[in-house]
């Protein structure tokens, strides 16, 4: 399956909740969600009866098109969550948020996850020290991530760190924004991850 062109607003009305996919403007009273666009479609004002497989396709949609991941690429990272010890959905979680596009966009060095993957595929990114350029890499705790010391990559960041930090930062990562460098204190626990998706029903989709 190809990667997604089409609007970003389109997939959170499809979802019925936001998935901050377009940066400042998901936390504006113009988000479509905010404003209470219905999902698309002819019949977008329809409530049907779901079924169970219906719920848990569209909480594994959610969690998918939250993250940015394709089909293919999510199904792969749940694979490797269920060959962990612990429970599966909250492994899944702690796997999507240690992803370094995922921590460049905790961080404030983008403005969304998609922004954020192309930052670290640019070469904008050093993980500990040195450049990294692979988005789906996942960090542990302790690990630093610094935006690369060029004028034009710190000055691009800047805005974007004051937006993170006025909404206020993870609790499991620290921010020197002088040095634009972020830590992970800790993996993070089920209650510190934001997704509000039942990731449950997600578990028993593919374990069918
Ligand atoms: Fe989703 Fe952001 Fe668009 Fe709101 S503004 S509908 S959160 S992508």
């Amino acid at each position: 399956m190809g990667r997604y062109t089409g609007p970003s607003c389109k997939l959170c009305r499809r979802e019925g909740m936001k998935l901050f996919l377009k940066g400042d403007r998901c936390y504006m009273a113009k988000c479509a969600i905010e404003v209470g666009r219905p999902s698309p479609g002819m019949h977008g004002h329809r409530r049907s009866k779901t079924s169970d497989y219906g719920l848990q396709l569209r909480e594994k949609q959610r969690l998918r098109r939250m993250y940015g991941l394709q089909e293919g690429q999510f199904r792969l990272f749940f694979d490797r969550a269920a060959q962990k010890k612990g429970r599966t959905g909250e492994t899944l979680l702690q796997m999507l948020e240690m992803r370094l596009d995922n921590l460049v966009y905790r961080f404030g060095f983008a403005s969304s996850r998609k922004s954020a993957r192309q930052f670290v595929n640019h070469g904008h990114v050093l993980v500990n020290g040195r450049k990294s350029t692979i988005p789906s890499r996942i960090l542990k705790a302790g690990d630093v991530v610094q935006v690369i010391d060029r004028p034009a990559s710190r000055e691009y960041v800047k805005p974007f760190m004051d937006a993170a930090e006025s909404r206020g930062l993870a609790p499991w990562v620290t921010l020197d924004k002088t040095a634009a460098r972020g830590e992970i204190l800790h993996v993070p626990s089920r209650e510190e991850i934001q997704p509000l998706v039942n990731e449950q029903l997600i578990v028993e989709l593919y374990s069918k």
